[in-house]
């Protein structure tokens, strides 16, 4: 391989890894979201199994204070019935205030009824609300998971292509020599991405900052790869890659 053939696969190496990159950029933010429409839906079905607990709970006061009233209430029958067969004027009293004591108690029974029935009431509309909201919730974010995760096969499809022309140029320009491949890893690293450059009538469009004439001149003719002598990245003439045939790049090297 000549030196400008070793440069078009650099070049072609990076603008897979540009893309890469790019598709990578794209479908950064996926997984997250993914996570926190789990968490919102999770959160909101805790909180409705909550008021669904809650409701069970205040049936069950309910069935609880039902009992006790109905046993009171027995309870005063019995009283009654034993109030006439009474003779004696004390025992009379004694049982009458009873009585009369067990029916004020039953009142508070039947406010604390009146109040649980109301809880009972106020938990079966709020769940129901519940329920509704999080069915059109959990509708709306059912589509938007499934097309993120569309979105996310779609992409990583992508990589995959990608990455299968990533090893190919890896190998165009391992085949000619590795030590440049090492040194793109190395200056990619450094220089946010971009390690292959072209020039421009004597500057780099890397850095933007002026190539000595003899050193342009090389580069210009291909006769060797050279770097930037400023941000050291690896530099090319665009028109002379632009005339190679690029075969050679989709050789099988391996
Ligand atoms: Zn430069």
């Amino acid at each position: 391989m000549t030196p400008l053939q070793t440069l078009k696969a650099l070049v072609s190496l990076q603008e897979i890894d540009v893309r890469i990159h790019e598709l990578e950029k794209d479908c950064q933010q996926i997984p997250s979201r993914l996570a926190e429409i789990e968490a919102i839906l999770g959160s909101r079905n805790q909180e409705l199994a909550g008021e669904r607990n809650q409701l069970d709970e205040a049936e069950m006061a309910r069935r609880l204070l039902d009992g006790d009233l109905k046993a009171e209430k027995e309870k005063i029958k019995k009283w009654d019935v034993r109030l006439s067969e009474i003779r004696g004027n004390r025992d009379y009293q004694a049982l009458s205030r009873e009585i009369e004591a067990t029916r004020k108690a039953n009142l508070g029974i039947e406010d604390e009824i009146l109040k649980k029935m109301q809880e009972i009431e106020d938990l079966k509309t709020s769940i129901s609300q519940k329920e509704e909201d999080l069915a059109e919730l959990d509708g709306g974010l059912s589509v938007e998971r499934s097309e993120l995760e569309e979105k996310l096969r779609s992409i990583n499809d992508k990589i995959a292509g990608e990455d299968r022309l990533r090893t190919k140029a890896k190998k165009a320009v391992e085949a000619v020599d590795g030590r440049w491949l090492r040194q793109y890893d190395t200056i990619r690293t450094r220089r946010d991405g971009v390690a292959v450059v072209a020039v421009l009538d004597e500057h780099c469009l890397g850095c933007h900052m002026g190539i000595p004439p003899q050193l342009y001149n090389i580069v210009l003719r291909g006769e060797r790869i050279e770097t930037c002598p400023h941000c050291h990245r690896i530099v090319y003439y665009k028109q002379s890659l632009d005339v190679l045939d690029e075969d050679f790049l989709q050789a099988d090297n391996g």
